[in-house]
């Protein structure tokens, strides 16, 4: 059993998402021969994505679910939404949750886009209950750690550095396979300008720019985090990595670099490796 098509949904919040970002793959109970799973959940901005997986070969062993983000995105309304979710599944091992802000020891610290509510909650404690302990991590974090299992840069040693190019620009650090958790790369500071007004995917539209001149940007930022870490692969994701061979071919760096492989259950999967790992604390 495997992929059986794909099905576009319907607009799911008042945020709106992007076309291709509508279009989800349903997976029925793809099968594997191991036995250590967990739940993956990814909590973004318009949708909240789940599934069961694998944690020796990364596949979902269960139907994804997607669910509308609720709004206002209120601790108390998407914790509900999570229990649902974990409801659903009849859920009761391990969970991972991706946040999509800083995430220290399973409290929030920052979140740009979200409720200020979230400021300072345990999240980790707030969406475990008595037959679920939650594991919390940041969301760029998640896919970074997907890709480092089981995408791009599996069995990589060494710094891995997996950047994602959307409406900003999403970084996540690894060293022989482990999160440095939290890693934020995308808001460094070159020649005065925050690299993401420079090299997110949203300045190519913002600043009409052609596939060549958009990669001769994210040259020069990558240039700089080059100098700055020396890694042994750059992974190059987000919305734009669908047309990677319009842009990658323009970028010349000593690093080597490879497009993305796990895109929209990236989050779900490494957010699952997480609750797995024990790499990022969960509540005590
Ligand atoms: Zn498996």
């Amino acid at each position: 059993m495997g992929r059986v098509g794909r099905h576009l949904i319907g607009r799911l919040g008042p945020t709106g998402l992007a076309d291709d970002e509508l279009e989800v793959d349903i997976v029925v109970g793809q099968t594997c021969h191991h036995a250590t799973t967990a739940l993956g959940i990814d909590i973004g901005g318009s949708g909240i994505k789940a599934g069961i997986v694998c944690g020796q070969c990364g596949r979902l062993v269960s139907q994804r679910t997607l669910m509308p983000t609720p709004q206002p995105a209120t601790p108390d309304l998407v914790a509900a939404v999570v229990a649902d979710i974990v409801g659903a599944q009849a859920w009761q091992g391990p969970v991972g949750v991706t946040f999509p802000g800083l995430i220290l020891d399973g409290v929030a610290i920052v979140g740009v886009n979200l409720d200020p509510a979230w400021r300072g909650r345990d999240v980790a404690a707030l969406l475990s209950s008595d037959r679920v302990k939650a594991t919390v991590l940041n969301d760029a974090d998640a896919a970074g750690l997907a890709e480092a299992r089981f995408g791009a840069a599996r069995g990589v040693a060494g710094v891995v550095i997996v950047l994602t190019f959307g409406s900003g620009i999403g970084s996540a650090m690894l060293l022989d396979g482990r999160l440095i958790p939290n890693a934020e790369l995308g808001h460094l500071e070159l020649d005065g300008e925050d690299v993401q007004d420079l090299a997110a995917a949203a300045s190519k539209d913002k600043y009409h720019l052609s596939f060549e001149q958009w990669a001769a940007r994210v040259e020069h930022y990558l240039t700089f985090v080059e100098f700055l870490f020396s890694p042994k692969l750059f992974v190059l994701g987000g919305g734009i990595s669908q047309d990677h061979d319009q842009w990658l071919p323009y970028l010349h760096l000593r690093t080597p670099f490879k497009p993305a492989e796990l895109r929209n259950d990236a989050g779900i999967i490494g957010a699952a490796m997480a609750a797995l790992d024990g790499q990022v604390k969960a509540p005590a």
